[in-house]
């Protein structure tokens, strides 16, 4: 198909806009800390502002903590931990859980809203993935809370005290969600920190948890950059650091807490391969590879970013792959026919960009769509790079942008060789007709999580977490109970 008749064959076609109304949101101009129940003034008097990064306009501003803010949080944490928490009889800490829960579904399409808003996720991601699971993920943990020495026989778990918790701007809720959740269930209390372009969603959740009735300090929610996130990580009453983020930060917590008895979980960035043999479905495989890069702009940890197609398919799988990319819809993420919404912040879309000139500099050929991108906000054209070797940095390096570097391949141990040729190790995916064929991949990929003719699909009930520099520890299911035990 040449360019022209391809672009007069999908102009044919297009969508009215369906945005969703904002109607029903409602946001405070100001932000302040959640500690010990309450909203209260930061010590540093100051406040960043939070905006929007579809239109570059701000949503509101948001308090900086600084040390001695994290101090009077973690204080509130350990207060409510010793005096209200730990006593408490499993069962009620799982009807709070379960109360949290109802909550969140009850307000979900306000928190879809806002989470799309701030965050620049398409309101289709956010509403049918985010919100829901983030609630499913309190359900699921509320069940545990007074379950614990069933999940564990003659183990005697003991919770651990203070959790400290730091999230990145990806999933803002369903990260807060997934720390959250366990935590309580296992008797700790928490202190969370959310990423600092998207707190909104993680200050809407700290109004929720204060209208549930949660015992003061419980959870605190503090607002600020990387050096509150260190003021977390360095607090001597902190017992234990979850951290979902970059692995050069995930280096720095690790080095801190060297020495300390904290328990620590990683769950770090990704570079998984999507892998496609010839004797896949291959228009399922074509779609689930752009759900797993191009939806969500690649804002994945397990985006599958590297796409290896079996050597004798490569020609119609990426001629497919080319025609799915002009019609993916780039653009408002309120409005619910969006595919791609915004890159979440402009030093985001920089990093993307630099590394698309990389794989030009680097000799592989780039394929976009020709589809426009709105002037204002931050957005990038879906990128494929077809020819890439394993040495190119556009394979080897985490981009966290929507594009997808192909290589080809002949056997199955090739595949195998290159796809754990690569420092991170958090998920990967097979598109096989072979029942056969999966289990051997599955045992030889060194990832944490395999799919297999599907991607990207979360549940509360099944762990996830990566291998070598994509971290350690598993979050969800019953393996997220542990990190939060002690036996
Ligand atoms: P990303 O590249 O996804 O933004 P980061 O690792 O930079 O990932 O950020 C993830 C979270 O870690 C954010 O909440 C950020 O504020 C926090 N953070 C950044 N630097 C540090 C640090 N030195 N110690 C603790 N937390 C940090």
């Amino acid at each position: 198909m040449t360019k022209e008749n391809k672009t007069e064959f999908f102009t044919d076609w297009t969508y009215a806009p369906s945005p969703e109304s904002t109607d029903h949101i409602k946001l405070n101009k100001q932000y302040d800390l959640f500690i010990n129940g309450k909203f209260v003034k930061p010590n540093s008097k100051k406040y960043f502002s939070t905006i929007n990064p579809a239109t570059e306009e701000k949503l509101a501003e948001v308090a900086l903590a600084d040390e001695k803010d994290v101090d009077a949080a973690v204080n509130a944490a350990k207060n409510a931990y010793d005096k209200v928490w730990k006593k408490m009889p499993a069962a009620e800490r799982g009807k709070y859980i379960f109360r949290i829960a109802r909550l969140l579904q009850e307000r979900a399409r306000e928190f879809a809203v806002i989470e799309s808003l701030n965050g620049g996720k398409p309101i289709r991601e956010s509403r049918d993935v985010d919100v829901p699971l983030a609630a499913n993920h309190f359900f699921y943990y509320a069940g545990w809370a007074d379950k614990l020495e069933y999940a564990f026989p003659n183990k005697k778990p003991q919770s651990l005290g203070v959790a400290g918790q730091i999230i990145p701007w990806n999933f803002p809720l369903l990260m807060a969600a997934w720390k959250i959740a366990p935590a309580l269930a296992t008797g700790n209390t928490v202190v969370l920190k959310p990423a600092e372009t998207t707190p909104l969603t993680a200050l809407k959740l700290a109004e929720l948890i204060r209208d549930s009735g949660l015992p003061d300090g419980v959870v605190n929610i503090v607002t600020g950059f990387g050096n509150t996130g260190a003021a977390i990580v360095n607090h001597p009453k902190v017992n234990k650091i979850a951290f979902t983020g970059s692995t050069d930060v995930g280096k720095i917590i690790q080095k801190s807490i060297a020495g300390t008895n904290k328990k620590v979980t990683l769950e770090l960035g990704g570079k998984a391969a999507n892998i496609i043999f010839d004797d896949a479905p291959i228009d399922q495989a074509v779609e689930g590879i752009i759900n797993g890069i191009f939806f969500n702009q690649g804002h994945v940890c397990c985006a599958g970013s590297r796409l290896f197609v079996q050597e004798n398919v490569a020609d119609v799988v990426i001629a497919k792959l080319k025609q799915r990319l002009e019609t993916l819809i780039v653009g408002n993420p309120l409005d619910k026919n969006t595919d791609i919404g915004a890159i979440n912040s402009r030093e985001q879309l920089q990093k993307i960009n630099d590394y698309i000139k990389i794989g030009i500099d680097e000799g592989a050929e780039m394929y976009q769509s020709s589809c426009n991108i709105p002037a204002k906000g931050f957005f990038c054209k879906p990128t494929l790079f077809l020819h890439t070797s394993q040495s190119h940095r556009i394979v080897q390096e985490e981009i966290f942008g929507p594009v997808l570097a192909i290589q080809t391949f002949r056997t199955i141990e090739e595949v195998i060789e290159k796809a754990n040729n690569i420092p991170y190790g958090l998920s990967a995916g097979v598109w096989t007709d072979k029942g056969s064929k999966i289990f051997n991949l599955t045992t030889k990929l060194r990832a944490g999580v395999v799919w297999a003719n599907t991607y990207n699909k979360f549940d509360p009930a099944s762990p996830f977490g990566g291998y070598k520099e994509s971290g350690f520890g598993r979050e969800g299911g019953l393996h997220g109970l542990m990190p939060y035990l002690q036996f």
